[in-house]
């Protein structure tokens, strides 16, 4: 690694900071009848229930049970108040930013709900076509990235050359790199069709337009165009398939491919270096009955617990939003504070 590209993590990593904490340690000290059976839950490690922030701490490994001493729970198990259970459908998994699409997990591309690009677009960057569609939330994030790229360097020619793909589409795709470039290629650069993140709609290919000659300059994420990468999670964006990650993405190095998972996440997974594969995994590490993962990002604080699917719980009162990973359950995200005015 470079010293510059040290330094930028460097600066990366002060922006914010993680912190892992045991939130039911105060209601559980009050809860003398509860306490003989949870007390080990409750009393982490001092020094993990402090914030390192900076450089202290590199990576908050998912705790395992025994060292949380996480406690299994069951459905009739009684909650702590100011916190209930919900129902929610199995077929919510797929719901939300953090659906997590693989070679082993599918996604079915007619649940994706998409706005077009074109209509919804700002003037600091460019489509391909007035059919390509995301979600609603990709697109307005898209927008502010592309403007606060425009507005640093002045470039306005990166052109989304992909967004929501059909089950058909992805087939053809699939099926002409095959037959033009090899099963090798296919299987290296291509999801099998029903895999594609692009079913999702969350996810874009970014490419370069030169207006004056109407010819493609690939998007490489180099030279002028490293600010769009390094400043992505800013704005909920992750290159999804760095080059060092595809041994867990299965995927090889697409400079040109972002996915959109939104914040706080896009913030844990730039500082920690964890692709989406890694940050899923690493969140399921913090249940509700145990440490939850709490995160300062961008001046705004927030807490994270992972809830099995059909186990989820959420507070009675406050914002939060319930994302499901498309395996095995959701992720609660609670917005502690406003960013400073
Ligand atoms: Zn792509």
């Amino acid at each position: 690694m470079s010293s510059k590209e040290l330094a930028r993590r460097r600066a990366r990593r002060r922006r914010f900071y993680l912190k892992r904490f045991a939130f039911l340690g105060g209601i559980l000290l009050l809860t003398a009848g509860l306490a003989g059976l949870l007390l080990s839950c409750v009393l982490a490690d001092p020094a993990e229930t402090v914030a390192p922030s900076g450089e202290g701490r590199t990576s908050p490994a998912a705790p395992d049970a025994a060292e949380t001493g996480e406690v299994s729970e069951t459905a009739s198990e009684p909650l702590p108040e100011g916190w209930e259970r919900i129902d929610v459908p199995e077929s919510a998994l797929a719901e939300g930013t953090l659906v997590l699409v693989n070679g082993e997990a599918a996604f079915d591309a007619s649940r994706a709900k998409t706005i077009s690009v074109y209509e919804g677009k700002n003037r600091n960057y460019l489509v391909k076509n007035i059919y390509l569609s995301v979600t609603p939330e990709t697109l307005e994030a898209l927008n502010a990235w592309m403007e606060a790229f425009a507005g640093e360097t002045g470039i306005t020619d990166v052109n989304i050359v992909a967004g929501w793909r059909s089950l058909e589409d992805q087939t053809k795709l699939y099926d002409n790199a095959v037959a033009k470039k090899g099963q090798g290629y296919a299987d290296t650069y291509l999801a099998l069709p029903g895999h594609s993140e692009h079913h999702t709609g969350l996810a874009v290919d970014l490419d370069t337009y030169n207006v004056e000659d109407g010819t493609s300059g690939g998007f490489d994420g180099e030279g002028e165009y490293a600010w769009a990468v390094d400043h992505a999670w800013e704005y909920g964006f992750i290159q999804r398939y760095p080059p060092s990650k595809s041994g867990i993405t299965g995927i090889d190095y697409e400079s040109w491919h972002f996915r959109y998972v939104g914040l706080p996440h896009s913030c844990v997974m730039a500082s920690e270096n964890l692709c989406l594969e890694e940050y899923i995994e690493l969140l399921r590490g913090y249940p509700f009955f145990g440490e939850h993962l709490s995160v300062c990002c961008l001046g705004v604080d927030y807490e994270l617990y992972f809830c099995p699917k059909d186990r989820v719980i959420v507070p009675t009162a406050g914002r939060y939003t319930v994302c499901g990973n498309n395996v095995d359950g959701f992720v609660v995200v609670l917005k502690k504070t406003e960013p400073a005015a």
